[in-house]
């Protein structure tokens, strides 16, 4: 009698990842991975930034060409939608009515795009960035001249302002909080930000709520505060929710994402959740956390490949984020939320480089590293020794990352 497969619910990046390293852990079952997009698992990050500018071709997406998954024993089911988990069953079922059954389940069905409530939001012309198919939506509309509103001053929102100005684009970014990328970044990095798309051209409103869409059949204005905004397309980057559904409705636990302990196991033994749907036990940082960023993927998928094949969880490193925009690379690691000391060196006021460094009792716990990528590596690794530092130092140029600790 065969052993039912590993099923992993999302061909997603995490997905992707988990197979090539169920490969590296020399596994030895048979895996099917369930994906409701066209594509195998390919990598987010491009859509806002080279993908999107058509300065990389599809292909360099994908985390691993179709064959490696034929190699691997890894059958890719795609285009099919799983619609619920029979955990008494050890199965899962598609929207299609097929039933799969499993002998471990892992969900990595990643996160969607938060939509807007608003009226007019179903208005053609409203769109979102989240796929491949979003992006060759996207694009047909960035030509030189062209009005796009985008409604969130977030990465996403942000990344796309820049390649569309570049095209030509004019570009306007509407915030409902007082300043950019709030929920990531502190206010020195936001206030360069607003800066720097100044300076490139792009309007930024801050403070500015949307409140609806107005057009014929298709937008043509945005409304906001009152007033209305003449735009040909509109792009909505207000934030992610977790896929989370099929977790709660098997009955585990979910709490903004599907709670997983560190080693991503949820309260059923059979099922892991990894990704952005997951909220694990973070196990550097002592806190519940659900992490929208690649490395946290990777790092999660290791963790649970280790697991299936019994060997040791990996090393897990600090989490670390960045994001491209115009000539201009953050780096962030860490997370600065706890923070009761802020250092900067360099001048964010001029120029397109220096680091903000975040400590907590004299600790380095987080840094947002604009065009510094030694700084940032230096900070990773001084985060992750949980190193006391000396905030003068830290601040003066002069004086190199190797010798700022206390
Ligand atoms: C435009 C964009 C830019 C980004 N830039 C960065 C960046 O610069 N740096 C960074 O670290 N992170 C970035 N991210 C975030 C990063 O891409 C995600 O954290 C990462 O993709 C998470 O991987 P995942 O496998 O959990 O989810 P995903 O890659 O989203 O994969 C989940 C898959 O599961 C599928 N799915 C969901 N429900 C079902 C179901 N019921 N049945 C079958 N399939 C299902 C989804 O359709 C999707 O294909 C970006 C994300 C976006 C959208």
């Amino acid at each position: 009698m065969s052993v039912d497969p590993l099923v992993i619910i999302g061909a997603g990046q995490a997905a992707g990842q988990l197979v090539a390293s169920l490969v590296q852990e020399r596994f030895a079952g048979r895996v099917t991975i369930v994906g409701d997009e066209s594509h195998p698992p390919y990598q987010r990050p491009p859509l806002s930034k080279k993908f999107l500018a058509g300065e990389i071709e599809l292909d360099r997406l994908f985390v691993k060409p179709a064959a490696f998954y034929d190699k691997a024993g890894t059958t890719l089911m795609l285009d099919t939608r799983v619609a619920g988990i029979d955990r008494q069953a050890r199965a899962i079922k598609t929207e299609a009515g097929a039933t799969l059954r499993y002998s471990a389940l892992v969900i990595a069905t990643g996160s969607r795009p938060r939509p807007l409530a608003l009226p007019g939001a179903d208005l053609e012309g409203v769109m979102y960035l989240r796929t491949i198919a979003d992006v060759q939506a996207i694009r047909r509309h960035l030509e030189p001249g062209r009005r796009l509103v985008i409604v969130g001053g977030g990465y996403i929102g942000l990344e796309l302002a820049a390649v569309a100005a570049k095209r030509g684009v004019a570009v306007t970014v509407l915030e409902q909080a007082p300043r950019v990328m709030a929920r990531g970044v502190g206010p020195i990095v936001s206030a360069f930000y607003e800066r720097l798309h100044r300076e490139e051209g792009v309007t930024i409103a801050t403070g500015t709520a949307v409140t609806g869409f107005d057009g014929d059949g298709r937008l043509e204005q945005v409304i906001c505060d009152g007033l209305r905004l003449a735009a040909d397309l509109v792009v909505v980057g207000v934030g992610a929710i977790p896929n989370s559904e099929l977790a709660r409705e098997a009955g585990l636990a979910v709490d903004n994402g599907i709670v997983v302990d560190a080693q991503c196991r949820t309260q059923d033994p059979a099922i892991h959740a990894i990704g952005d749907c997951a909220s694990q036990s973070h196990p550097l940082l002592d806190q519940r956390l659900r992490l929208e960023s690649v490395h946290s993927a990777l790092e999660q998928a290791r963790t649970v490949a280790a697991a299936i094949c019994g060997r040791p969880a990996p090393t897990v490193q600090t989490p670390w984020f960045w994001s491209d925009q115009y000539d201009v690379k953050l780096q962030m690691a860490g997370l600065s939320a706890r923070h009761d000391v802020v250092v900067v060196r360099g001048d964010p006021d001029r120029g397109r480089s220096f680091a903000v460094f975040y400590l907590r009792q004299g600790e380095l716990i987080a840094v947002d590293a604009v065009n510094r990528a030694p700084e940032f590596m230096m900070s990773k690794q001084l985060i992750a020794e949980r190193s006391q530092v000396d905030p003068a130092k830290l601040g003066d140029e002069r004086v190199a990352m190797k010798d700022v600790r206390l």
